[in-house]
């Protein structure tokens, strides 16, 4: 089944075409991967998914109903209010900076969301994310607030909260890239965990082995198209585009 469809996706900010007839789609259980030098649109593309920007043009669709649909004239038009609150509670998303609420303890953090937004029971919304931290290795930190840990514990702190909403797709907008090297792999390591428990996922990254060890699929983009996809071993280890070759000659 397919959990999302991304169809001619067009977006631009002033004269600046950022994204160009950009296609896409997860099916349940896959991990797709987002590769391509900066600047190429992938947050832009992950902010469109998610609505946080909207598409000029195109289609979005989340589990077989339109979230946006194109017009005759490949304009994007979007759902009511409803619809795209429905549609949210499909998706989490994790961010470079973690974006955790820095007066809200860990668990705060965690259990907000679901019982504000997911209007869920207290006590339940409590048992889940204590769960939720264990996974995470970070049980002795509920009490914790964000400036207390490490850029790692915190972007862990992130992943459980986006979990807590119970998603079926699961946006990673490189969560790596803030951390310091030596925190990289603990996060890794969680997101492979997520991955063998077939989490959906659809992951902006800049780690290269990590992708093809971790994807089903992944996208190369490059200056708002899509250059290149495929199978990840043969995508990363045998590129067929020469932009694709450049790009992933600087990681060797
Ligand atoms: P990436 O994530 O691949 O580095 P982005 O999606 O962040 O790329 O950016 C793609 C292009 O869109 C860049 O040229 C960037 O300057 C531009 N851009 C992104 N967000 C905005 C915005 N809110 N307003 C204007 N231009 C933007
Ligand atoms: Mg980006």
């Amino acid at each position: 089944m397919k959990l999302l469809e991304i169809n001619h996706c067009n977006k631009k900010f002033g004269d600046n075409e950022v994204l160009k007839d950009i296609s896409l789609s997860v099916e349940e259980g896959q991990v797709v991967s987002i590769i391509g030098p900066s600047g190429s649109g992938k947050s832009t593309l992950l902010r469109c998914a998610t609505l946080l920007e909207t598409m000029d043009g195109g289609d979005l669709i989340y589990l077989g109903e339109y979230t946006a649909k194109a017009d005759e004239t490949g304009k994007s038009i979007y759902g009511t209010k409803a619809e795209l609150q429905k549609a949210r509670q499909h998706f989490g998303l994790v961010f470079q900076n973690f974006n955790l609420f820095p007066h809200y303890s860990v668990l705060k953090n965690i259990t907000e969301p679901p019982i504000l937004i997911g209007k869920r029971p207290k006590d339940e919304v409590y048992a889940e994310a204590r769960e939720l931290l264990k996974k995470m290795g970070l049980a002795d930190k509920e009490d914790a607030y964000p400036y207390q840990l490490s850029g790692g514990q915190q972007q862990r702190v992130s992943i459980a909260r986006a979990l807590a909403m119970k998603p079926k797709i699961l946006f990673f907008d490189e969560p790596t890239s803030a951390l310091d090297p030596e925190l990289t792999g603990e996060i890794l390591h969680v997101i492979k965990e997520l991955a063998a428990e077939h989490m959906t996922m659809v992951i902006v990254t800049h780690e290269m082995s990590f992708a093809r060890d971790v994807s089903d699929h992944i996208i190369f983009m490059d200056g708002g198209v899509i250059v290149e996809e495929g199978e990840p071993k043969e995508l990363i280890n045998n590129p067929k585009q020469e932009r694709t070759k450049a790009f992933l000659s600087r990681f060797q």
